[in-house]
């Protein structure tokens, strides 16, 4: 092992859809874009549809075409950018259902697709995507004249149980929505959390399905094991990589792996983070450089192999924390130089 090594956990990403499914009455989808949150798209929608989903969204057509791949015919595979200048053929020939955003989106559908399904996406107050209230209002009778798939919204704060506009958007939905026929969606993994009110008639969950917060009760489905490349004795008051901000306070010795900020380690993951060697945590020490990690092993009783960053004990959500983002943020940077595996 010569590069670092990412392994999905295919069994805990289905324990996890299951999880979020037995909260709720409805059907739930699953949100695979960014290659399933730096997941892998065809392993990880291809595990899910095994699974029972039935409705899978991604942002983009392109990534639509891989999922549709993997998945075969039969489930809906969304688009949540709608349908774009230049995606009719990518559409028509994967079969995929665009979230129209927009009346130019609607008459660009119109026109170069007139009998190919599509869905309907609205803008309940996060204003980043989405056909607004007027937009709507103008649209609407013509829109579900042609029976639209799906008619969703998406919440701005739906990790946040507490906040005012969680209540505001779901008004505002309901009002857009009232006399809708066809199967409506507010609720991402935040959403599905919220309670029944929030879920219509299904939920779309992405990061509670990648074991990543809001959901709380998520198992950890991503490890990251580091190749160590040399181990060293660094004598006391020695300093440890850039800017020598680490000063060994004892004979110490440092275990150096090949990973960093380049593979989405991010430089700005301070102090507080370990490694792993099985069970026994080893303190990151020094900065994080592009392409190299320093760790230190004096209190492990023999030189590792590897070390693990990822794991059970120490989760997304924990290396999110320090670097000051969240985990959506480490997942998707988990670059394409780790070698993948998955457990089926
Ligand atoms: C990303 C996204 C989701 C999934 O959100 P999670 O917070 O990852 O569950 C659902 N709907 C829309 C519109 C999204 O952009």
């Amino acid at each position: 092992m010569s590069t670092a090594h990412l392994t999905i956990n295919l069994h805990s990403l289905t324990h996890n859809w299951r999880a979020l499914d037995a909260k709720t009455d409805v059907e739930t989808g699953a949100v695979v874009k960014a290659d399933a949150y730096g997941l892998g798209a065809e392993p990880v929608a291809w595990a899910l549809a095994e699974e029972g989903v039935r409705k899978f969204f991604v942002a983009a057509a392109e990534e639509g075409a891989i999922v549709r791949e993997a998945v075969g015919p039969g489930p809906m595979v969304a688009i949540f950018s709608g349908h774009m200048e230049g995606d009719a053929d990518l559409l028509r020939k994967h079969d995929l259902t665009p979230l129209i955003n927009s009346p130019e989106q609607f008459k660009r559908h119109r026109e170069a697709l007139p009998d190919h399904r599509f869905g309907i996406q609205l803008d309940s107050g996060m204003n980043r995507l989405g056909l607004e209230p007027a937009d709507w209002a103008e649209l609407r009778h013509d829109a579900l004249a042609l029976d639209p798939l799906v008619v969703m919204s998406h919440l701005a704060c739906g990790d946040e149980a507490e906040h005012p506009m969680n209540q505001q958007q779901l008004q505002t939905f309901k009002q857009m929505t009232n006399g809708v026929l066809v199967p409506r969606s507010l609720a991402a993994t935040g959403g599905t959390l919220l309670g029944p009110e929030f879920h219509f008639d299904f939920c779309r969950p992405g990061i509670g399905l990648y074991g990543g917060m809001p959901f709380a009760g998520a198992k950890p489905v991503v490890t990251v094991d580091l190749p160590v490349i040399q181990v060293r004795d660094v004598a006391m008051g020695e300093t440890v990589g850039y800017g020598n901000s680490w000063t060994a306070r004892r004979p110490s010795k440092i275990a150096t792996v090949a990973a960093g900020y380049a593979d989405g380690l991010h430089r700005a993951i301070g102090g507080g983070i370990d490694t792993f060697a099985g069970d026994q945590p080893c303190p990151v020490v020094g900065r994080i450089s592009m392409d190299l990690i320093t760790v230190d092993v004096t209190d492990l009783p023999y030189k590792p192999d590897r070390l693990r960053i990822l794991n059970g004990h120490q989760t997304v959500d924990d290396l999110a924390e320090a670097a000051g983002t969240i985990g959506y943020e480490i997942l998707t940077s988990l670059g394409s130089r780790y070698s993948r595996g998955y457990v089926e």
